[in-house]
């Protein structure tokens, strides 16, 4: 296949265009480098079958060629991200969602939507399964993320019924590995760092929000799994292991034996007091589970964060 992998550059997009050139296929990554970065495909530019193209999804998408697969993943992604970034988090999600359906319809290719579990704001259906509509604040901070992504959803699915093109869509819950920026705000991200350099761990809040997060090697295996079924409509990929934000960072002290204290900072506006995917429907539609356990994701994790 040849696949065009939008936000390519980004944290789970190069992971994405690593997986897809492993197996064989060929990859045409775009980004405008917001908060993607080159050196996060620096390995894939020399290979033949990789190809990148620096330009904002928001326009109009020139792709030279036979396309099979679009995948669009480009968005800021980290709360800090969209909260500086609030109106190209909501072009990305809807014009960028428009224009790369266009292209996906234009090749005749399949379309694959990185929405995520920010559909369900701060869910009162617990753990979340697909079919639950969610608890979303229009107006707040987080709004343009959640509602770019709620509306890319419902423009994804008007292509699937009024074009015929044929569309899949992952919620993604909270994914963490090798690439993330070392500050790009996320909490693992951020634990990781600062116990590694010393700092105090930033606990938003008690601490008694939960969150669920998945290593990057299985959110990817899940997206590839889902771009080559026959599912069409959302399905959660994460991993349904929760954990306060505490615990989070108990364990991150433990593991890096950091000397670190903990602290607390104000809870950020707007957020979710907790989060688990239901994912029954990826187990039996696409035989799909998460199977690294969160202590050695974040070994890999803080290893990768540790070197040089
Ligand atoms: N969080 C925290 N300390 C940090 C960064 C985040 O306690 O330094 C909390 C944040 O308030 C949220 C959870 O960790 O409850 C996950 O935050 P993240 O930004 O990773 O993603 P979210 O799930 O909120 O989109």
């Amino acid at each position: 296949m040849r696949v065009v992998v939008t936000g390519g550059a980004g944290f789970l997009g190069s992971h994405l265009c690593r997986a897809l050139l492993d197996r064989g296929d060929a990859v045409v990554a775009i980004d405008n480098l917001i908060t993607g970065n080159l050196d996060n495909v620096d390995d894939l530019l020399a290979r033949g079958e990789f190809s990148f193209i620096e330009q904002d999804v928001t326009n109009h998408l020139d792709v030279p060629g036979a396309v099979d697969a679009v995948l669009h993943f480009a968005s800021p992604a980290s709360p800090v991200d969209y909260l500086e970034h609030p109106i190209q988090t909501l072009k990305v999600g809807s014009l960028g969602t428009h224009k790369t359906l266009g292209l996906a319809k234009a090749k005749g290719a399949r379309y694959l939507l990185a929405s995520t579990s920010e559909v369900y704001g701060d869910p009162q259906v617990h753990p979340q399964t697909e079919d639950y509509w969610g608890h979303v604040n229009p107006i707040g901070p987080r709004g343009v993320y959640d509602e770019a992504k709620r509306f890319a959803e419902a423009m994804t699915m008007a292509y699937h019924r009024c074009h015929g093109v044929d569309v899949r869509i992952v919620r993604i819950f909270n994914t963490f590995g090798e690439q993330m920026r070392p500050r790009d705000g996320r909490v693992v991200s951020n634990f990781l760092v600062q116990a590694l350099a010393g700092e105090p761990l930033t606990v938003y809040g008690d601490g008694d929000q939960t969150r669920s997060f998945c290593y990057v090697a299985d959110e990817v295996r899940g997206i590839l799994a889902l771009l080559d079924s026959n599912y069409v409509g959302p399905v959660n990929i994460g991993n349904p292991e929760e954990h306060t934000v505490l615990e989070l960072a108990r364990l991150v002290l433990e593991l890096t034996g950091s000397a670190s204290e903990i602290v607390h900072r104000p809870l950020p506006v707007d957020d979710p007091t907790q989060r688990k995917p239901d994912i029954t429907l990826a187990r039996t539609e696409l035989g799909w589970e998460p199977e690294v356990p969160l202590a050695d994701g974040l070994a890999r994790t803080a290893k990768w964060f540790g070197r040089g």
